[in-house]
């Protein structure tokens, strides 16, 4: 039993590359709050007697905070990015009828389709190197698809591209289909509003880009999708049946809530995270590994290719797993193990100083290995 009291995470102290984790570390407000509401269901403490959805610090942030911060008119709180495009999916369109996806989106966009009986058609990327979503490509696919739902994911999580959202936007506006995006890596790292790009719904991660422990994402819709995704139980009229009547518990939402005035200051900074990166991706450059996605690149998550590593890794003794250990010695962590030739990071909230320390890693292990 002791393995189990004494669950621990490795590697803590190093600079940590992982795209899914730079947006989700909490902040100093965030890991108070988790420590305080950490006890099950202690969040109704706040106000004794209340129903989670009346108490007044959670109202004034579903109500308002948030559909501000989002563009929305109405957000509500979901379990995931996931299982809102899920929600969305499950309430919207019948089972056996067509979406329109963008040839990145990301793998839990087609199990939440299958799980709700949908078809799904891709627009295509452009390929290697920039794997580019066109979106004036959705056009002609909804003609000939009539898809009852267009998603975009916005940016994608394997080369962080941010396509044209607005103007799909307009495009879903002229042939009158509801738009979704997937907004896992903008939502709490980049400013966005799903009404500026025209949009009838907006997901965002708690634990991908808003200093939340999660599994909490926040999901903001057009008003006119009240009446069918927030439809009401018969039997109890308070509840909402697609979200099992609250969604909203624990350390998730209270970490969300602790860290929310920091993630509105940090959106605020978004063109220095995007100079970091490419300043970053020029310097991996240099050193002859060549950055895939869009360039000049807009966006904190990278894909790099990196054909000298994986020349090493046929000869080294330790194999494809050499360059994790290399940079583990070096004080970097967060490339997913195993990789050499083609891996994405992600920039966001590191410090250049911190990047210059992993910019002299990857000099070091192409010099010595
Ligand atoms: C991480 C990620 C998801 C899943 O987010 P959850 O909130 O964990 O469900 C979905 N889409 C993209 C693009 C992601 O990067």
């Amino acid at each position: 039993m002791e393995k189990f009291e004494n669950i621990e995470r490795k590697n803590k102290e190093l600079i940590n590359l992982n795209p899914i984790q730079t947006g989700g570390k909490l902040t100093k407000p965030a890991q108070k709050a988790l420590v305080e509401f950490g006890n099950g269901y202690s969040i109704y403490d706040i106000s004794p007697g209340l129903e989670i959805m009346e108490v007044p610090l959670i109202k004034e942030f579903i109500q308002e905070a948030l559909p501000k911060f989002l563009g929305a008119d109405i957000v509500r709180i979901v379990l995931g990015v996931r299982e809102g495009i899920f929600n969305i999916m499950h309430s919207i369109i019948k089972p056996g009828e067509t979406i329109l996806v963008d040839g990145n989106r990301h793998y839990t966009t087609i199990i939440a389709a299958q799980r709700a009986g949908l078809k799904v058609v891709e627009v295509p990327s452009s390929g290697e190197p920039e794997y580019k979503i066109n979106v004036e490509d959705y056009e002609d696919l909804i003609k000939k698809h009539k898809p009852a739902l267009v998603l975009l994911t916005y940016p994608d999580g394997n080369y962080g591209n941010l396509p044209d959202a607005k103007k799909l936007g307009r495009i879903a506006k002229k042939y009158k289909v509801p738009y979704l995006i997937n907004g896992a890596y903008t939502v709490g790292r980049m400013p966005v509003s799903m009404k500026e790009l025209g949009a009838d719904f907006i997901i965002g991660s708690g634990q991908k880009s808003m200093a939340s422990s999660g599994p909490i994402g926040i999901l903001g819709m057009d008003k006119k999708w009240e009446k069918t995704l927030l439809r009401k139980s018969k039997i109890y009229p308070q509840q909402e049946i697609e979200f099992l009547g609250s969604e909203l518990r624990g350390t998730a939402i209270a970490t969300l809530i602790a860290s929310f005035p920091t993630v509105l200051e940090r959106v605020k900074n978004w063109e220095k995270e995007v100079e970091k990166a490419q300043w970053f991706s020029k310097e991996l450059e240099k050193l002859g590994l060549e950055q895939m996605g869009e360039k000049p690149h807009k966006h904190d998550l990278m894909f790099f290719k990196a054909d000298a590593f994986y020349e090493i890794s046929l000869k080294h003794p330790r194999g494809r797993f050499f360059l994790y250990n290399a940079l583990k010695k070096r004080g970097v962590t967060g490339i997913k193990p195993g990789l050499t030739k083609y891996f994405k990071l992600s920039v966001f909230g590191i410090s250049k100083l911190e990047l210059k320390q992993v910019i002299i890693a990857f000099k070091e292990i192409l010099e010595t290995a």
